[in-house]
């Protein structure tokens, strides 16, 4: 990709190659490779975070003032695409790169001081808590009740579909505030402790086995009212904004990892290795669309998250049918048992990648998001 290739970029990326040689341990990769999930285990991904905190470079997003490195938003994508093709592991998105953008838009000042550097650290893992068992793609609908008493609120209701909350030890979460006008004018924005006395955390298995989302029940459970985020009432757009976040992304980088290692295992049927191709074209032009976004080129923010989101994951689906059956190919003839990770997790990633087109807002949402903004 010459946007990539660009010479200028040489040297960092040589800095990166060089880091990662040395830095990334092998059973880090090795259980990354493994993985069933974007979502890796804790146990994974932070050891990796503090690795890459120590360097100065687990957040690169991040603007510098708030421990970011600062980098261009060239070599912002390029480290992604080294991380993905090293096999390092995902790092968690929900603290770097969705609550902490909030709290540097929203938060004040003591928020700000006292939230980013634990995200940095790792020493809080946080899990969003939006969706509801009467509340997913219609949003604004959500009736977790926070009445106002004393300087704390009082929640009671539950969330659901909650990645990761048996990890956490933070949530930020959407509640209710106000019946009064419209559903959306009525919800505020909360920075939680999951040990705060009255939350229960219930597991919930996945198609594929995992164990990566829980129902979080809250009865009676004091938060303090110091601990929104923006005014009360104020936080349907903290979700808009930090939904941007969650959607708007880097997929090609480790599509295209996936894809090369797939190719290496495809054996000669030209069947498959036709329809292998057709998938890194169809790559490439989705890695172009990233850039594109990235240099806030031809569209809004908004607008580019919709788009690659459903670009990035129905791509990620089509790859993991051929997994399957490239897997399929290779089971007799991988007669030692020692078969690659990436066929050997063929199944249980197609199964739990069957709901990257219903987390993060389904794929149906964001076509008529699009629509919207194409089309009025
Ligand atoms: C693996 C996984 C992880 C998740 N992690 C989290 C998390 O950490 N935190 C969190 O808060 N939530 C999380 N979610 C919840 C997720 O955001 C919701 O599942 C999603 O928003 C859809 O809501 P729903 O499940 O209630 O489905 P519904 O909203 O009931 O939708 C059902 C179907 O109807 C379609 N549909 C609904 N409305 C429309 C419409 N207006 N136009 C066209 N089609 C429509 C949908 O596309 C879908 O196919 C997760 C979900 C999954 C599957």
């Amino acid at each position: 990709m010459d946007m990539l290739n660009d010479p200028a970029l040489e040297v960092f990326r040589d800095e990166v190659r060089a880091f990662l040689d040395a830095a990334l341990p092998d059973d880090l990769r090795r259980a990354a490779a493994r993985a069933t999930s974007v979502f890796i285990d804790p146990a994974v991904s932070l050891p990796w975070q503090r690795i890459l905190n120590a360097r100065g470079w687990a957040a690169p997003d991040w603007p510098a003032e708030f421990g970011g490195p600062g980098w261009d938003e060239m070599q912002r994508y390029l480290f992604a695409a080294e991380c993905a093709r090293a096999g390092a592991p995902n790092l968690a998105p929900m603290g770097l790169k969705m609550v902490a953008p909030v709290i540097m838009h929203y938060g004040s000042a003591e928020q700000r001081a006292h939230y980013l550097p634990r995200i940095l650290s790792g020493a809080d893992y946080w899990c969003q808590g939006f969706s509801e068992p009467g509340a997913g793609s219609d949003l604004a609908s959500l009736q977790l009740r926070a009445t106002p008493d004393g300087s704390d609120y009082v929640l009671n209701g539950s969330k659901i579909w909650t990645t990761h909350a048996h990890f956490a030890n933070r949530m930020f979460a959407l509640v209710r505030t106000s019946n009064d006008g419209k559903p959306q004018a009525g919800i505020s924005f909360l920075l939680l402790d999951m040990a705060t006395p009255g939350i229960s955390v219930e597991p919930i298995r996945t198609l594929a086995g995992d164990h990566e989302l829980n129902q979080v029940f809250f009865d009676d459970v004091r938060v303090p009212q110091a601990n929104r985020l923006g005014a009360e009432n104020a936080g349907w757009s903290v979700a808009k904004h930090l939904l941007t976040f969650e959607r708007g992304g880097k997929y090609a980088p480790a599509l295209i990892g996936r894809l090369e290692r797939l190719r290496g295992q495809a054996g000669i049927d030209p069947v498959l290795r036709a329809r292998l191709d057709r998938e890194a074209i169809g790559l490439t032009a989705l890695q172009a669309l990233e850039l594109k976004a990235m240099r806030g080129l031809g569209g809004s923010a908004a607008l580019y998250a919709s788009v690659l989101k459903v670009l990035g994951t129905e791509t990620a689906q089509r790859i993991d049918v051929l997994a399957c059956e490239i897997a399929g190919y290779s089971a007799w003839a991988d007669a030692d048992g020692q078969a690659p990770a990436d066929v050997a997790v063929a199944v249980p990633r197609y199964l739990n990648d069957r709901a990257a087109s219903i987390y993060a807002g389904s794929n149906e949402i964001q076509r008529d998001l699009i629509a919207r903004h194409m089309l009025g």
